[in-house]
């Protein structure tokens, strides 16, 4: 089994970016653009607040929505919090959890991101779970070691049909918005690492089925190179997925491959 049996996916993380109009304006410029995309799965992550319009201008669409976060707990005494039920309610597909800000300014842990990842997957949605070195961390030259605690930690007691159902975002945090992209060498050996550590774990086969994306300052004059890279299957995109036009040049380069 190799990267041709991997559906690429290619998702945008709209961070806390476009009230409603915007984000309405905005889906409706990429839905006639992305329409003929056929091997890329194209997921839009959006604020809660634009969840409900982002589902009803995609309704029918290729396009996937996924939501930024959800809490751990069902519900309850948790002020400000969403749940992963109330996302699948609504028909949200996607969740991206553990993203590099949410452990930097919000306290996340590897411990509620395991949490979070099994409320997600209890609730039927596909978690896309972020994990990633920091500068000094990859200077220290303990980027191996850190990604495979986050792997063994986010993905703690997690059976192998569950995570055939979760997608990996490699996301070093010194790339994200930052302008400065890992080379495609440095992305293909953390997301073939990351492989290495699911066949340790869940065995070769399971592991050759798992979408790992790349992410940091991902933007359409570097994803076609990064995308080519056999363990690189896509990409989560931050700032450049905030244009229609640059959006889609990324989704175009994956979906040549
Ligand atoms: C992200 O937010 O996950 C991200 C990769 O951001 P950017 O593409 O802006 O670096």
């Amino acid at each position: 089994m190799n990267k041709a049996v991997r559906k690429a996916i290619i998702a945008g993380n709209w961070k806390m970016n476009k009230t409603r109009p915007e984000a309405k304006a905005l889906l409706e410029e990429l839905v006639p653009m992305v329409k003929d995309i056929k091997n890329v799965e194209i997921v839009a992550c959006v604020p809660f607040t634009n969840l409900e319009t982002a589902l009803s201008v995609t309704e029918g669409t290729n396009i996937k929505i996924g939501a930024e976060n959800c809490h751990f707990e069902k519900s309850g005494a948790f002020t400000g919090e969403i749940s992963a039920d109330m996302l699948a309610e609504m028909g949200v597909e996607y969740v991206v959890l553990g993203h590099s800000e949410r452990r930097q300014y919000f306290a996340e842990t590897d411990e509620t991101v395991n949490k979070r990842t099994k409320a997600a997957l209890a609730a039927n949605l596909k978690p896309i779970v972020c994990v990633g070195e920091l500068l000094w961390e990859r200077e220290c030259n303990i980027t191996n070691e850190v990604i495979a605690r986050q792997i063994k930690l986010d993905f703690f007691g997690i059976e192998a049909d569950d995570l055939k159902k979760c997608v990996i975002a490699y996301e070093p945090v010194w790339a994200i918005g930052t302008g400065k992209t890992a080379t495609a060498e440095q992305a293909q050996e953390v997301c073939a690492f990351i492989r290495g550590e699911l066949a340790k774990l869940y065995g070769a086969d399971v592991a050759e089925t798992i979408t790992i994306q790349y992410g940091g300052s991902m933007n359409a004059g570097n994803a076609a190179e990064l995308v080519s890279k056999t363990d690189v299957d896509g990409g989560l995109i931050g700032g450049a997925s905030l244009k229609a036009a640059d959006f889609t040049a990324i989704i175009n380069a994956a979906e040549i491959g």
